[in-house]
């Protein structure tokens, strides 16, 4: 143990992070190949595919939805803003949480373009791509604010940000394996989170399979904590989660673009006990 009670691993993660680059993070993951809404085979399309199942199973409700280490991106949010009537987003960087900003006040400035995500997740609602205009308003009525989190601390954000009963339910993308120096902090974290969410309240968990790094910028290379399946469960168990639903992507060749070494993406459902 160290500064702040951190140990050497994380202050070293949080140091990588000091050159996270959103624009370039963005153009890395988020346009094609891997953001091709014309193949079913696309990295983005099955993770927007996995979201809005989740979200219209009929189990998932409440109030209020937090999503933890948003980044730059906003994909993660555009079917559960249509079932909560809150969502707050939140990151551990500044850089993101501006960007998050500039697209919320829709002044301009953005360094991505999500309009065909919005039409996309519209037309998986049964609505029309046109209707895309509707829900990014929608998106800025019930995105309230964009918060600070670390999921290194026992409590990750401020206190009287959240309801004392907590969400009622949590996303989050990519945050923790990348974040996190080993399993066990990854796990630790895991149950840091856990602690924001209600009793019952769902966790809807996306992360890397079997990646040792990814690229958030050019020259900024980001040591992740490789995972398999049966991690991820262990990982659930131990901090409190039931299982509802594992499913698993794993990348066409051509999705290896070279900004990390992903093999593939668990998609997780599952229940605070
Ligand atoms: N959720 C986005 C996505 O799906 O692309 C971004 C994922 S990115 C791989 C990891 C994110 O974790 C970055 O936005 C980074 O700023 C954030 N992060 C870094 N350290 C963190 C910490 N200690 N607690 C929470 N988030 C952290």
């Amino acid at each position: 143990m160290e500064k702040n009670g951190k140990d050497s691993g994380v202050l070293a993660m949080a140091a990588c992070y000091q050159g996270f680059d959103p624009a370039a993070y963005l153009q890395y993951n988020y346009t094609p190949p891997r953001a091709d809404f014309g193949r079913t085979d696309s990295i983005v399309p099955w993770k927007l595919a996995c979201l809005h199942r989740a979200f219209t199973e009929g189990d998932v409700s409440g109030e209020l939805l937090v999503d933890i280490g948003s980044g730059p991106t906003l994909y993660q949010v555009l079917s559960g803003c249509e079932v909560f009537k809150k969502v707050l987003l939140t990151d551990f960087l500044e850089v993101n949480r501006q960007e998050l900003r500039r697209w919320l006040q829709d002044e301009g400035g953005c360094n991505m373009d999500w309009t065909p995500y919005l039409q996309h997740v519209c037309k998986l609602e049964g609505r029309r791509a046109s209707e895309w205009t509707e829900k990014a308003a929608k998106l800025r009525q019930v995105i309230t604010d964009v918060l600070p989190v670390d999921v290194h601390r026992p409590l990750p954000m401020a206190s009287g940000a959240l309801p004392s009963a907590g969400a009622d339910c949590l996303v989050s993308c990519f945050c923790l394996e990348s974040v996190s120096p080993d399993l066990a902090t990854f796990t630790k974290a895991l149950g840091h989170i856990g602690r924001l969410l209600r009793p019952g309240g769902h966790l809807l968990l996306i992360g890397a399979l079997g990646e040792s790094y990814y690229f958030g910028g050019p020259g900024v290379k980001i040591p992740v904590v490789p995972l398999n399946e049966e991690q991820v469960c262990a990982s659930l168990k131990e901090s409190g989660f039931t299982l509802i639903r594992l499913e698993v992507y794993t990348l066409p060749q051509d999705m290896r673009v070279g900004v990390d070494d992903v093999t593939g993406v668990f998609f997780v459902k599952a229940k605070k006990d």
